[in-house]
């Protein structure tokens, strides 16, 4: 078969077989998939019709070390040849969950030092919550039960991450959700400390945000905030969760964004830079007070843990691209090209009039949209039009366009160069314009 003919197989396969994530289930049937990707080698992909994209997102924000790294394939082989998997219930263990434990405490800031693995971000969110409430639970205060998190915020898609979402739309898709989860004003510490009052303390388990909110927008926190939040939580007895999903494993420039504002949280959220993205794995991190804790109060068998939890695998791959990311100083790579990428912005923001706001931290940034003459957003979303242009033109970026945001957000793989900056910003800039010449 030729290859346009086993694209038409695919397609057609693909639309009678495939129910797409977080995907519009009528376009799919309408237009088919957009991209059938095949192979991938550093920060490009290329789909089935050898159209060579630069991937600006990632895929999901996480395939930091870029595609095609022989060593992690590797790395799987070996393992899978020894012993692909066990599972790590009754205590029973493996050597590459324990090794990959031991190296997430060495990383990890302050004492943030025992380690619980799941499968994926949303995993981690719902561990979290069930731990953090099991943790006041066995030390006598059973009614400490709620969940804050922030409007705006993305913690994943199980029952208790959509509950802790603070993105409308994705808490609208079902009618019933979790109890027990609320939620405050983005960047407000007032906010939350209103929420504290009106339910009380003894009421409140933990505090749930991400160090940059990445699905809502690329929002990053204003100087002080996350101080101010570390220190509402311990004088209320709250415990703060990061979820560090997205900005974990460099993506911010440092290993885990909570270091740029010198914070350690009780409980960080890992998953996708753990791997890369090569292959699925979580983990949620404790401090050694709730490990302590944990083991001083909870009586018979901690009766949480997924089949996967510490596959010996996936933590062999995690460990492999750890190990990439500190030999190829991966985390400075990502400071210097998230400044060459914020400079670029701000030369298009100069010269094209439809960009508004844009930001950067690391390698995670925005570009928001704005009507240029009444400097408030268009009534009809822009960003989605821009993104189309550039995947035209062979970038593939992404859009936010919840809650009034009109966004393009980007989040390239760590090893992105200059080279490849400029092809990003260059693509950006004529799909921009494009847009802004058909208004
Ligand atoms: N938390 C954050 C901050 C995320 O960005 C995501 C995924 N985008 C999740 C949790 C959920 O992760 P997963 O899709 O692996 O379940």
């Amino acid at each position: 078969m030729v290859k346009t003919e086993i694209k038409e197989t695919l397609i057609d396969l693909d639309k009678k077989h495939f129910i797409h994530p977080t995907s519009s289930l009528k376009q799919q049937q309408e237009t088919g998939a957009p991209f059938i990707f095949t192979e991938g080698k550093g920060v490009y992909l290329t789909d089935i019709s050898g159209k060579k994209v630069l991937e600006g997102m990632a895929s999901l924000w996480n395939v930091n070390v870029g595609y095609g790294r022989k060593e992690l394939a590797e790395a799987a082989r070996e393992q899978m040849e020894k012993l692909a998997f066990t599972n790590s219930f009754s205590s029973m263990g493996n050597e590459p969950a324990i090794r990959l434990a031991a190296k997430l405490a060495e990383l990890t800031p302050g004492d943030l030092n025992a380690v619980f693995f799941t499968s994926s971000g949303s995993e981690s969110n719902d561990t979290a919550y069930k731990l953090a409430r099991y943790y006041w639970k066995i030390q006598g205060s059973p009614e400490k039960t709620k969940i804050i998190s922030r409007k705006k915020g993305y913690h994943g898609v199980n029952i208790g991450a959509t509950s802790a979402t603070g993105i409308t739309p994705f808490q609208e898709m079902t009618s019933s959700l979790a109890p027990d989860f609320l939620h405050v004003d983005t960047f407000s510490t007032e906010s939350l400390r209103k929420c504290i009052e009106i339910e009380g303390p003894d009421k409140i388990a933990a505090f749930i945000a991400e160090p940059v909110q990445g699905a809502g927008g690329v929002n990053i926190a204003p100087d002080g905030y996350f101080q101010e939040i570390r220190k509402i939580c311990d004088e209320n007895n709250i415990l703060f969760i990061a979820d560090e999903v997205i900005t974990g494993f460099g993506r911010t420039g440092k290993m885990f964004a909570c270091e740029h504002y010198g914070i350690v949280p009780d409980i960080m959220l890992l998953a996708k830079g753990i791997t890369s993205g090569y292959i699925p794995l979580g983990a949620v991190v404790v401090t050694d007070r709730i490990h302590k804790d944990l083991i001083k109060y909870s009586e018979g068998v901690l009766l949480h843990g997924y089949t996967y939890s510490g596959h010996a695998t996936a933590c062999a791959v995690a460990l492999k691209n750890i190990e990439i990311i500190e030999k190829e100083s991966l985390i400075e790579n990502s400071r210097l090209m998230g400044k060459e990428l914020l400079d670029g912005f701000y030369k298009i923001q100069k010269e094209i009039d439809i960009v508004g706001e844009v930001r950067t931290l690391g390698l995670i940034g925005a570009v928001e949209i704005i009507n240029p003459v009444t400097n408030t957003r268009f009534p009809a979303h822009i960003a989605p039009k821009v993104s189309a242009e550039a995947a035209k033109r062979g970038l593939i970026i992404r859009t936010v366009v919840f809650e009034g945001m009109d966004t393009l957000v980007f989040s390239p793989p760590l090893v992105i160069n200059q080279k490849e900056i400029e092809e990003l910003l260059s693509i950006l800039r004529e799909a921009l314009l494009a847009v802004q010449n058909s208004l």
